[in-house]
């Protein structure tokens, strides 16, 4: 039925002439007609009053039309055939807009063009109205996104549950040269393309006590007496898949207090007191945590957990009830997936629903929980490891801390008759960790325990995983851990993000690649064919381009440029500095972390700003450092690093000497949107954290497929990059994962390598200074000190490879045909970095799914 009517829209569309006046046009049918409606009669407004947010309202609204009759084609059909559907439980989603996607996954590019015309508009203009959905914090909300397209466009039943949060990300300002944090009150103007469903709102219960009892029978009975209950309202935005009519809901839960709870203050006439306990019930939806790593110990953080996995879990089973199933057929027709720790409290809570509501037996409400539950490891940092405080957790969650206890009993017994006596094992493996006040829930072993496959997000980690994390599970359940390496969706990483490029490639090797990304490796041959190579640097300087004049207009440059991407002024870019857009875009975007060597970067671009201060006249080769990503707010290195981005940036463009050669600026509030205009600008993609701690990385895969060549470590999927694109096409540098260990374990003296390396000397010394900061000389004392004593991340160890890498890039840049094939060879290899493939991997190895036919 979608289908049709996309054909229908086209059609109609064709009758419409685009080159007559707006007010000559009166559509009558399809999208330019249903939009000009929705105008009037959903927003309010006759077509030549209404701003460009109230016509993005009208196209989203008409839009949401087709999407939610897609919906309903894609229901009925899963019914008919009795298809399994994934659920993916995650407390981020970063989906950033949907407009452009809706457009584009419907094949409605051409109608709504028109359809806009009609409004008298231009679509770009509508879509840049939009305001980001960022509902997460980095690559793992992302990924949950990027998989959520992918399952839609392979036609498998789907749903993703989270929290619909009234204030997302934090917009990140630099101010002086600092972060700071702003709301992002994303909602304040309202959503098109959600669907509340007020109807089917849940009942979620904290605190109180349990009480156990023997009934009638002799057996247990147990009664949870819960002391507080809110609502769990679901709003439904729906994902369309790439031209097939599937459409599969994202579930987010908003938290609304109970309605009754607070009558005893009203009825004692303490209105007030009332209406402040409501508003304290409806603080868990109302914002992300912006940690990436973790915010263990936080209270509302745990409810905000329990809250959206209680939800979920509750419509999930009633669902299957509802369609005629029984508890026990639950893992039949129904997978869940954990993504990280963040949702595993729902391995307890599905034990309490089929033990206390549905009156099953331990050992087959066991099974059905174990055979339904997998779980994504995605990092390897102990810090990032969840471990909920036993008396915070068993005073929100009074019988489910039972539950874990009666599960971990159950479980260290079967080790104990595997092992027995081995004290130390049973304290590795256990749920719980320490003792009395301090004792802990570790929420990993919890998810380990309860799902019947664990997998890792690359070939590296997952040894890893197997190797030191997990390794005395993987010693006990040898089959669970498994790997999937992440992916990204080429429809909005390629398609979309970078439409130039996208019809090169089409024009080249037809349109399969859309939704078979292997289809690239028929680019391969392109490699050699220098008028082709000529078309896709001409693409690539263009990209460039637009980018430089984007970020210098929002810089507060040449006021004429069209509402373009303001997501705020680069900092260190002063009016009137354009940046050079035939030089080598050298870009590092993804969040500020120590691990992830930032400042590696910014060190290396000081050497080089050092060397071009002792040969001003040398022949250079120009270079244009980006920089862009959030510091979680409370993470005092991560802003120092971009105090020192900002830093250096400022020094650099205040010397003409340098200037020409170099540049450095830190673009501000990274996220979605600034990431679909990076992408296709950059040339060089940094990926260099130190080997054995990012898990995957997805930014290193968005990157490749859009034509840049990466410079990075062996650490992550950037492995796999190389082996699929071959070492000649990449520049490979640093230890790996066993040097890295190696050093470490042998005792590892950064000031050896600052001793050892005159130029890093003159570096840490410049640093040192206070000249980068003539107003605050003592900045990065502290900085420098850590590196030089404990350097914990290996930075001064890899830093003279990196040099000889990055010389190495800029030597390759000087032959735009040799890069150029270069670039061509990675994305024809980039074929298994699709979500698809990703996703694909997921239905079938642990998932137990077929799409629907
Ligand atoms: C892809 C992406 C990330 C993840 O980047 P990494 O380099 O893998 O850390 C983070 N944020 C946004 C907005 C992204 O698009």
């Amino acid at each position: 039925m979608g289908k049709t009517r996309q054909q229908s829209d086209k059609q109609r569309a064709e009758q419409v002439d685009p080159r007559a006046g707006a007010s000559a046009v009166t559509p009558s049918t399809g999208l330019a007609a249903d939009c000009v409606e929705a105008l009037r009669l959903a927003v309010g407004r006759e077509p030549d009053a209404a701003t460009a947010y109230e016509r993005y309202l009208a196209l989203a609204t008409a839009i949401r039309g087709r999407q939610l009759g897609a919906w309903l084609d894609t229901e009925s059909r899963r019914r008919q055939a009795g298809t399994k559907r994934v659920h993916y439980l995650s407390l981020e989603f970063l989906v950033g807009r949907s407009l452009q996607n809706a457009v584009l996954n419907l094949d409605l590019e051409d109608a709504a063009r028109d359809g806009v015309h009609a409004l008298g508009v231009v679509l770009e203009d509508l879509y840049e109205a939009e305001h980001d959905a960022a509902l997460g914090n980095g690559g793992l909300g992302r990924l949950a996104a990027c998989f959520l397209d992918a399952l839609a466009t392979q036609g498998y039943p789907a749903v993703g549950h989270g929290i619909r949060y009234e204030y997302g990300m934090f917009r990140q300002e630099i101010r002086d040269g600092a972060q700071v944090e702003r709301p992002d009150n994303w909602l304040y103007r309202g959503n098109p393309w959600e669907l509340s469903r007020p109807d089917e709102r849940v009942q979620v219960h904290f605190g109180g006590h349990v009480e156990y009892a023997t009934d009638a029978g002799g057996g247990l009975s147990v009664r949870w007496l819960p002391a507080a209950s809110l609502w769990a309202v679901p709003y439904i935005t729906l994902v369309p898949g790439w031209r097939n009519g599937v459409s599969n809901p994202l579930v987010l839960w908003e938290a609304v207090s109970g309605d009754d709870f607070n009558l005893a203050y009203f009825n004692d006439g303490d209105y007030i007191r009332a209406v402040e306990d409501q508003a304290r019930d409806e603080t868990i939806s109302k914002v992300l945590y912006p940690g990436d790593a973790s915010a263990a110990g936080k209270a509302l953080r745990l409810k905000q957990q329990y809250f959206f996995v209680a939800a979920a879990l509750a419509r999930i089973l009633n669902e299957h009830l509802a369609e005629g199933g029984a508890p026990a057929t639950l893992p039949e027709r129904v997978a869940i997936h954990l993504n990280d720790t963040h949702p595993v409290v729902a391995v307890p809570e599905l034990m309490r629903l089929l033990l206390d509501v549905h009156g099953l037996g331990w050992d087959a409400a066991w099974d059905i929980t174990t055979r339904t539950f997998a779980y994504t490891n995605h990092t390897l940092m102990p810090e990032a490891l969840e471990r909920w405080d036993v008396g915070l957790f068993g005073s929100l969650l009074p019988r489910h801390l039972d539950l874990c206890n009666e599960i971990n009993r159950r479980f260290l017994d079967e080790v104990a008759r595997r092992w027995p006596g081995d004290a130390g094992r049973i304290e590795r493996l256990s749920i719980f960790e320490g003792f009395g006040a301090d004792q802990r829930i570790r929420m990993a072993n919890l998810a380990i325990v309860g799902s019947h496959s664990v997998n890792g997000v690359a070939e590296l980690h997952s040894a890893l995983l197997k190797r030191d994390l997990f390794s005395d599970f993987h010693t006990l359940w040898p089959d669970k851990l498994r790997n999937v390496t992440n992916g990204v969706t080429q429809r909005r990483w390629l398609r979309q993000a970078n439409p130039a490029l996208a019809r090169l490639i089409t024009d080249a090797i037809g349109e399969r690649w859309v939704t078979d990304l292997e289809a690239l490796a028929e680019l391969a041959p392109l490699a050699d064919d220098a008028a082709f190579r000529e078309a896709w640097w001409d693409i690539k300087r263009l990209n460039v381009r637009v980018l430089a004049h984007q970020l210098a207009a929002a810089a507060g440059g040449p006021a004429s440029v069209p509402s373009g991407v303001p997501t705020g002024a680069p900092a260190g870019a002063p009016k009137g500095v354009a940046l050079d857009p035939d030089s080598l875009f050298d870009v590092q975007v993804k969040r500020i972390h120590e691990y992830k060597r930032q400042l590696m970067n910014l060190l290396r671009v000081l050497a080089q700003y050092l060397r071009i201060k002792d040969a001003p006249n040398g022949d250079w080769t120009p270079r244009t450092v980006l920089m862009a990503g959030k510091a979680a707010p409370g993470y005092w290195a991560a802003k120092q690093i971009i105090r020192l981005a900002c830093d250096i940036g400022r020094c650099i463009d205040t010397d003409p000497q340098v200037r020409p050669w170099l540049r450095l600026v830190f673009v501000p509030n990274y996220g979605v949107s600034l990431a679909e205009r990076i992408f296709p600008a950059s040339d060089l993609s940094e990926q260099i954290s130190t080997a054995g701690t990012e898990a995957s990385g997805t930014g290193n895969m968005k990157f490749a497929l859009n034509g840049a060549l990466t410079i990075g470590t062996l650490d992550g999927a950037n492995i796999e990059i190389a082996e699929a694109v071959g070492r000649e096409n990449i520049f490979i540098f640093g230890l790996t994962e066993p040097e890295v260990a190696a050093l470490r374990n042998s005792g590892y003296r950064p000031r050896d390598f600052y001793e050892g390396n005159a130029e890093l000397r003159r570096v840490l010394d410049l640093v040192a200074s206070g000249a980068l900061s003539p107003g605050d000389p003592d900045r990065y004392a502290g900085l420098v000190h850590e590196l030089l004593a404990y350097d914990p991340y290996l930075v001064l160890a890899d830093f003279a490879d990196y040099l000889e890498a990055q010389d190495a890039a800029a030597d390759c840049f000087r032959d735009p045909q040799r890069w150029t094939a270069m670039a061509i060879r990675n994305v024809a290899a980039m074929g298994r970095f699709s979500s698809d493939r990703s996703v694909r991997d997921y239905a079938e190895g642990i998932w137990g799914m077929a799409p629907l036919t």
